[in-house]
């Protein structure tokens, strides 16, 4: 399968924005953005003025980014979006936090989205019970996200718990770090993602 392999900590000096890409190190002095905190390259430090196309797709790509996604992913994400009822940045941006290994990133059951995806993959998760091992699972309101009995053991899923101190589960989850379980109390809304994002640029983008 296709990866991305670039440097991740490029992407946010790229996109100029720190996007937590590299779990703890993120919180630390060793940050490449807190370093060097201007876009990658020989002519990273010169003026770089955008035109609209560009604002659009430096929007996509920092999205894409941010949730692990490569571009067919998130085409037929956005597709899936439109098909929606609703505003379709608005289900875009819905539809992305739903996925399992953002879920279980937020819940704080992995320290990256990289590393949730990872998790997910090796099936250290149930959903409503059930092992699944989808990174792209789209959750539901009312299910239940929680470590396979045999996981609870495992230091980095234990580590990431001790880490979820320095963020902040955000309202629509609910996490019971004892019993390794968390729930989907409600759809997350636009206003439950803080994360600094212009869905609208995609719509405008993917609508020439
Ligand atoms: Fe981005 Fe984290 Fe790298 Fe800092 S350490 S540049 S926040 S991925």
């Amino acid at each position: 399968m296709a990866r991305y392999c670039e440097s991740v900590c490029r992407i946010c000096r790229r996109e100029n924005q720190k996007l937590f890409l590299k779990g703890d190190r993120c919180y630390t002095e060793k940050c490449s953005f807190e370093r060097r905190g201007y876009p990658p390259g020989q002519h990273g430090q010169g003026r770089i003025k955008f035109s609209e196309y560009g604002l659009q797709l430096r929007e996509k790509q920092k999205i894409k980014r941010l949730y692990g996604l490569l571009e067919d992913q998130f085409r037929l994400t956005f597709e899936r979006a439109e098909r929606m009822k609703g505003v379709t940045g608005n289900n875009l941006v819905s539809l992305l936090e739903r996925r399992l290994d953002n879920v279980a990133y937020r819940l704080g059951f992995a320290s990256s989205r990289t590393e949730a995806r990872q998790l997910v993959r090796h099936c250290h998760f149930l959903v409503n019970g059930k092992s699944v091992n989808i990174p792209s699972y789209t959750v539901r309101k009312g299910d239940t996200v929680e470590i396979r009995e045999k996981s609870k053991k495992v230091v980095r899923i234990q580590a990431a718990l001790e880490g979820l101190k320095r963020r902040e589960v955000p309202q629509w989850l609910e996490i019971d770090p004892a019993q390794f379980r968390g729930k989907i109390r409600d759809l997350p809304s636009r206003e439950d993602v803080t994360a600094p994002m212009e869905e609208r640029l995609i719509v405008e983008l993917y609508s020439k």
